[in-house]
């Protein structure tokens, strides 16, 4: 199953050429997801030739411009494209009541339904489970309310051994075996040991999403073992004090997060437009933890299968 995020936008306030308002696209098997929907995302959508229709939900972090101008803008779409799938949107306190008083002035009726949930920050937990997802929130640390997202796949079901399949074998045998379960006949006789005739399934993959936030340790025990982890990385570490000051990361603290939390990569994004290019940014985040990548704009991050 694909499990992949696709940045699509990873600046931070101000506009620059070449970085774009934060947004990525999450796709897990036939699922795909929205997280931020900064300015302008619904043309990178276009860009990477994505069928708008696909998107299952958009997950908001907070309401600076930056992370949610694009949203009216892709919703109106959608049902310019007559959709008629629901899409869910999770968002923090408020984004409900500003959707509402955008549509009321401009008499937009969306032609497919709309779930709105809103997001308390100050509550982490669970929030939504699909056939192949469950996602729970994590709260940072900004100046206006903000959530984090971790994306976890559900567990799967063991892998029978096709080689090993005989005739006598009937579907509830397999059943059984694909659950873990030995199979017996009527009288109790052992036919088949689940531990024989599977293999254990894939190791559920993660993806941790860690957008505006200051330097926030209390985060580690909600990112133990996360495959991939975005942090932003707003300044370099001579900044510290203005990154204590706007609530935000340095690149070394991003790091410092990810080999607390025994993560496997690290992207960071969302620099300062102070800073043209990102070379220095990687370059400290990797002398703390080595396995870290920009998160550039068009570029696909793949979860292997393990
Ligand atoms: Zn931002
Ligand atoms: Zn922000």
């Amino acid at each position: 199953m694909t499990f992949q995020v696709t940045i699509l936008g990873s600046g931070s306030a101000l506009p620059q050429p070449g970085r774009h308002f934060s947004s990525q696209l999450l796709t897990a098997g036939h699922e795909c997801f929205l997280i931020d929907c900064g300015e302008g995302t619904q043309y990178r959508l276009l860009e990477q030739k994505f069928r708008p229709s696909r998107l299952r939900a958009i997950f908001i972090s907070h309401l600076h411009g930056d992370h949610y101008f694009g949203l009216f803008g892709l919703l109106n779409t959608l049902s310019l494209g007559k959709r008629t799938e629901e899409l869910y949107l999770f968002g923090p306190k408020g984004l409900g009541d500003i959707l509402t008083e955008v549509f009321r002035h401009s008499s937009t009726r969306l032609s497919y339904p709309l779930h709105y949930h809103d997001l308390d920050a100050d509550n982490p937990g669970p929030i939504w489970s699909t056939p192949t997802l469950t996602i729970h929130t994590l709260t940072l640390r900004h100046r206006v309310p903000c959530t984090g997202f971790v994306f976890r796949e559900k567990s799967r079901a063991r892998r029978i051994i096709k080689e090993k399949i005989t005739l006598d074998m009937t579907y509830e045998h397999m059943r059984l075996l694909k659950e873990g379960q030995d199979v017996y006949d009527k009288e109790g006789k052992l036919l088949y040991t689940y531990e024989e005739y599977t293999l254990a399934p894939p190791k559920p993959r993660s993806y941790a999403y860690c957008s505006d936030t200051a330097y926030l340790p209390d985060l580690v025990p909600y990112l133990q073992d996360v495959d991939l982890l975005y942090h932003e990385a707003t300044f370099l570490d001579d900044l510290t004090e203005r990154a204590n000051k706007t609530f935000h990361s340095t690149a070394a603290q991003a790091a410092r997060i990810a080999e607390q939390s025994n993560i496997g990569k690290l992207l960071i994004g969302h620099l300062s437009s102070r800073y043209l290019d990102s070379d220095a940014s990687l370059l400290e985040a990797r002398s703390v933890f080595p396995n870290t990548f920009m998160a550039a704009e068009g570029v696909t991050f793949e979860i292997a299968a393990q």
